[in-house]
């Protein structure tokens, strides 16, 4: 049995719908969220966890910095703990545009507040990151606060915290429909049945489009499959050894269990749904690996998966209302970044819903961007 009405409906429960679901709730909105597959089981439970402050966009630095500390009392708040492990972020740096530009990130990182992100000379990012090699550095960037989270985790204690705050949560049902008129959401319709209600929250991550084209709204989100590879143990490796970007190929790894995690995004990619393991990335990637990490590349595969980016055209995330229709609010396009920035958005978004002024201006952010060209790409995109 279905509840036939509530002051929101949240399609979708991965981290960002349950985040939003929760914030929601707490302060004090009935909320039904439409989990059409399990909590947590499309790109949220494929992602590789990183959170990190080192954009290029400062709107993106200062919301990392209230997720990162909304995950800190995350345990507090509902139980459970993150598992937000600071290993870091290393950014390996090699053209001198690169390292013009995170030169140039570093004082408005500093200025936002993250104060221990500092420079790297070569020798130093080697001595940092032990499995890096080659000549070709110029330097780099390393935030040691930075880190992997849980996305489980993450997702576990919104949903839990949501559900003891008399969120609905329904896994297995789809969202088909919104019916609207005269300019506003009336309704969600599902294939268990139709709930009432004057705000829907798309946050069907890579399925966002899907979602805007049943409200008649263009919302510009690809899908982008991306795999993840993980080595058989390297004991060899510390487990403190930090995450690490080759920025120019955007080749990462970090430790995972007792071996290393390791992806890469190819530059002929194309949107599509599809996300079995694309054994052929692996060969593609071979050059870079053998080039940046050669002892990963001697390490054996031990398991492997695949999972959506959710790419906008400016790499920006499309968050709040949007003005064609009332009542229907965006929180999705991530571009690959929205696990780490699920606990911020659910908090802001929930202020905006209540009636508050959002803490942090969202502006840059909206969906009318792609109507008003006021738009501030992300460059720093892993
Ligand atoms: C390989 C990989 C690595 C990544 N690494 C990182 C990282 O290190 N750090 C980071 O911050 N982010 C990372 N990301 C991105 C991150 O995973 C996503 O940005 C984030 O999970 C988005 O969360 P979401 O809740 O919006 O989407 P999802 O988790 O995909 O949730 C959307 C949900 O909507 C549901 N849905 C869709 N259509 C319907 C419908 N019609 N009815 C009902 N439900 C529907 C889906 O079933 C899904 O569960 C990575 C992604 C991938 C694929």
């Amino acid at each position: 049995m279905i509840r036939d009405s509530a002051d929101a409906v949240v399609v979708g429960g991965g981290v960002v719908g349950c985040s939003i679901a929760y914030h929601l709730a707490g302060r004090g909105a009935t909320v039904v969220v439409i989990e059409r597959d399990k909590l947590g089981s499309q790109s949220t439970g494929r992602c590789a966890g990183g959170v990190r402050r080192q954009f290029s966009s400062s709107a993106n630095v200062v919301m990392q910095q209230l997720s990162v500390r909304l995950l800190a009392g995350l345990e507090a708040e509902t139980g459970v703990d993150p598992e937000f492990r600071h290993i870091g972020y290393l950014f390996v740096l090699t053209s001198d545009k690169q390292v013009e530009d995170f030169r140039r990130f570093l004082p408005m990182w500093h200025q936002a507040g993250v104060s221990d992100a500092r420079w790297l000379e070569p020798k130093e990012v080697r001595e940092l990151a032990p499995l890096v090699e080659g000549d070709d550095i110029l330097g780099g960037t390393f935030c040691p606060s930075d880190g992997i989270a849980s996305p489980h985790a993450v997702t576990l204690a919104y949903s839990g915290a949501a559900r003891r705050l008399g969120v609905t949560l329904l896994e297995g049902v789809a969202v088909d429909g919104i019916v609207h008129r005269a300019g506003r959401v009336e309704a969600v319709r599902t294939t268990a049945g139709e709930i009432s209600t004057s705000a829907v929250f798309n946050c069907a991550g890579a399925w966002a489009g899907q979602i805007g084209a049943m409200a008649g709204i263009d919302v510009p989100v690809s899908p982008y499959p991306r795999n993840i590879f993980v080595t058989d143990p390297m004991p060899e490796v510390t487990r403190r050894h930090p995450m690490t970007i080759d920025f120019a190929t955007s080749f990462y790894f970090h430790p995972e269990g007792d071996g290393l995690l390791f992806g890469m995004g190819m530059a002929d990619e194309r949107p599509s749904f599809d996300t079995g393991v694309d054994w052929t990335v692996l060969e593609a990637m071979a050059e870079v690996v053998e080039r940046r990490a050669p002892r990963l590349a001697t390490a054996g595969i031990q398991t492997a998966w695949a999972g959506l980016y959710e790419m906008t055209p400016d790499h920006q995330p499309i968050l709040g209302p949007v003005d064609q229709l009332e009542g229907f609010w965006c929180a999705c396009g991530f571009s690959g970044h929205g696990f780490q920035q699920a606990p911020a958005v659910g908090y802001l978004l929930a202020q905006w819903f209540s009636g508050e002024d959002p803490q942090l201006p969202l502006d840059i952010f909206a969906h009318r961007r792609f109507a008003t060209g006021n738009v501030e790409p992300e460059n720093n995109v892993v």
